[in-house]
């Protein structure tokens, strides 16, 4: 997606090795002509697949999500994030290790919000390593819902989460994939 690629490109700041920094129109500020358009793509991409429900994670997968639901006309669903995992009966949950921030999360959603008869679409800000994707796909199986595909804000291609949704024949689909990054710069894969 275009305009999000120029949008990284003039606002994103690569730290370290591989963690692009985005708060400027994304996981702090927030954009929400760009989260519309991007909402409208994700439409664009999954609106034949019956979606009844969108799943994500807080807190940065909640923008994107929601303006996808807007464009759905469908509810949005955010797992909530907690440190130590207190059994609760009326909740699905799971564990998910944060990329960004170095520890375990639990994972949960009511159970009032997710059930069998959901075809979900399960939308986040960023792919690295697939961890928080994989929490959200066990929650779902848990429903026993339906999962009808993946939508990625920004993926990382050189990093292992993309690997591990194909390997399991789940159709993902990211509006800008990032190549690499070389000396500080964003590399997206069609200029590779
Ligand atoms: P994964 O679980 O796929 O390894 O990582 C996904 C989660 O980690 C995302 O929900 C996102 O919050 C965070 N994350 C991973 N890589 C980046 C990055 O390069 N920049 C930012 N801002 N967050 C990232």
């Amino acid at each position: 997606m275009q305009l999000l690629e120029e949008r990284i490109k003039k606002d994103g700041q690569v730290l370290g090795e591989d963690v692009l920094k985005v708060d400027n129109f994304l996981n702090h500020q927030v954009d929400p002509d760009l989260m519309a358009a991007m909402g409208e793509e994700f439409y664009r991409l999954f609106k034949d697949a019956n979606i009844t429900k969108i799943l994500t994670v807080e807190s940065s997968g909640i923008a994107p999500a929601v303006l996808a639901g807007l464009s759905f006309h469908v509810p949005v669903v955010f797992a909530r994030k907690h440190k130590s995992l207190t059994l609760q009966d009326n909740m699905y949950s799971a564990t998910v290790y944060s990329y960004t921030k170095k520890v375990n999360n639990h994972i949960s959603i009511s159970k009032k919000f997710i059930d069998e008869n959901d075809r979900v679409l399960v939308i986040d800000d960023f792919l690295a390593n697939g961890q928080a994707v994989e929490g959200l796909l066990e929650i779902i199986e848990q429903a026993n819902a339906q999962l009808e595909g993946v939508g990625i804000v920004i993926e990382k291609t050189f990093q292992k989460g993309r690997e591990l949704l194909d390997a399991r024949g789940i159709h993902v689909e990211s509006l800008a994939r990032i190549a690499a990054f070389e000396n500080g710069e964003v590399v997206f894969v069609e200029d590779k």
